[in-house]
């Protein structure tokens, strides 16, 4: 735990415990600030009380003595519309901070020759991978670090270190909408492409949420910045031009006269302004496809920011073994490799799967995004048959119509069953089902998570049927 002292013998509100939350709280009583912690879930309430975390009913209170309110990244601040505690707030002028501004506020204090790096990485799809692949990349070169923030451990949580030590946070714009003086010696925004536009007014608020994990940079730290998208390319050209920091833009779509880029599998080191020989990434087996090539420069580029030799940041890519349901080969039966994408909940990462794996017979569905899957219909041509799942099987059933063949399944079991003997009668060299949802999982599932380890085990159950099968 890192206690943050920041308040010590102030009152703060913390509102929202989640995890994240009982760990601002924790965090806080470590560092001497007498907490009011609430949530609007009872459930939450109790856990956190038998946490020993004290809790006060925050609509009831009297906002002025407040120093501060901790606010769960998953509460809306500001879009669709401030949630009534925030509100409450902000009508006496009280801050509204999150766990990520509360680690800042610890780090701050630190002396700066003692004062451990941070690595910090944002972006609309690839934050966790390039957040893994970064700490493993550093960890195989004997760094001291520790990884967390949207991913696995809550920032808070991690253990206190000293200089010379290493954080790789990843950080959501949910998250950076609640920092002030975070200050990432390595920022890294890998791509920007609509999502949770809702809760940011629309893109520009989400644009400016992103853009936020390079404030309080200084002209000795580095922005590593994706090129590959317009929004991105403007928001590197304009860092570019502050001059207030240093720049790495990457790509795995153009070759860049400075930076890094990944073409068909080679990457280019030209951070020292000339390019270096290309190195084949191809062996790197958890980094398939151009989005994970896109997420491979920008890991390369943070390490070489950071002094990492080319050798050791390369041989780390290769050893990298991927994460759970992103992209993940589950196994291979009787010829056909089942792939788990569960994490692909829009449009552009199934986007990436289906690039990544043409001729798939494709599982897709759930509680749909905004936009749909229209975007998709470029990658159509190169899939062999789509399975629909979930609350949007009907509107993906006409949003494909004469596009694709389809199959309404509704369950992923069902779905698991008839795209596997698909794939087995197609004679397809090597044919793969891909799980690669393009929804959020809320309509059948409790999270992302959860609906990965479904299909996992309807594949597993699906193997152990043929096998008994065969065996009677
Ligand atoms: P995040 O943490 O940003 O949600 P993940 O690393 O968990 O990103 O990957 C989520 C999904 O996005 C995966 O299904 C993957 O296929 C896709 N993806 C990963 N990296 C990229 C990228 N650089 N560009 C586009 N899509 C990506």
């Amino acid at each position: 735990m890192i206690p943050v002292r920041a308040y010590e013998g102030r009152d703060v509100a913390v509102f929202g415990l989640g995890r994240s939350g009982i760990a601002a709280a924790r965090a806080l009583i470590g560092g001497g600030a007498r907490v009011f912690a609430w949530d609007d879930n009872e459930a939450s309430r109790k856990a956190a009380g038998d946490a020993g975390i004290p809790l006060v009913d925050l609509n009831r209170r009297d906002w002025q003595t407040f120093a501060a309110l901790v606010l769960s990244p998953g509460i809306p601040y500001r879009f669709p519309e401030p949630h009534r505690i925030v509100k409450m707030a902000q009508l006496v002028g009280v801050p509204v901070i999150g766990d990520m501004e509360l680690f800042a506020r610890a780090l701050n204090e630190f002396k700066e020759y003692e004062r451990p790096r941070i690595v910090g990485i944002t972006g609309t799809n690839g934050k966790s991978t390039t957040t893994a692949l970064v700490g493993h990349v550093l960890r195989m070169a004997g760094k001291d670090v520790r990884i967390g923030g949207n991913i696995g451990v809550g920032v808070l949580d991690l253990e206190r270190l000293h200089g010379g030590a290493i954080y790789v946070l990843e950080l959501s714009s949910y998250q950076l909408d609640l920092v002030e003086t975070l200050r990432c010696d390595v920022a890294v925004m890998l791509n920007i492409s609509p999502d949770h536009l809702g809760r940011h007014g629309g893109m520009d608020g989400y644009v400016q949420a992103k853009r936020r994990i390079f404030r309080n940079q200084r002209p000795s730290d580095w922005a590593i910045v994706g090129v590959d998208d317009t929004r991105s390319q403007v928001m590197c050209t304009q860092l570019s031009a502050e001059g207030a920091r240093r720049v790495h833009p990457v790509s795995a779509e153009y070759g860049l006269g400075r930076g890094v880029s990944v073409l068909d599998g080679r990457l280019i080191d030209s951070t020292m302004g000339r390019a270096a020989a290309p190195q084949d990434i191809r062996g790197a087996r958890a980094l398939p496809g151009r989005h994970n090539h896109q997420n491979a420069a920008a890991a390369y580029a943070a390490c070489r920011a950071l002094g990492l030799e080319p050798r050791d940041i390369l041989s780390g890519l290769a050893s990298f073994a991927g994460l759970p349901h992103r992209l993940e080969t589950i196994g291979e039966f009787e010829g056909v490799r089942f792939i788990n994408d569960s994490k692909a909940t829009n449009a552009q990462a199934a986007e990436q799967a289906l690039r990544a794996f043409p001729n798939a017979y494709w599982i897709v569905g759930g509680r749909p995004k905004e936009d749909g899957i229209d975007e998709l219909e470029a990658c159509f041509a190169t899939v062999r048959k789509a399975y629909l799942i979930g609350e949007s099987t009907e509107s993906f059933s006409r949003a494909l119509a004469g596009k694709l063949e389809v199959q309404k399944c509704r369950t992923l079991d069902v779905a698991v069953e008839a795209a596997f003997a698909d794939a087995r009668a197609s004679g397809d060299k090597a044919p793969v089902v891909l799980f690669s949802p393009a929804c959020a999982s809320f309509d059948q599932f409790r999270d992302f998570e959860q609906r990965g380890d479904a299909f996992r085990v309807a594949a597993a159950q699906l193997a152990r049927r043929r096998t008994l099968k065969e065996s009677a």
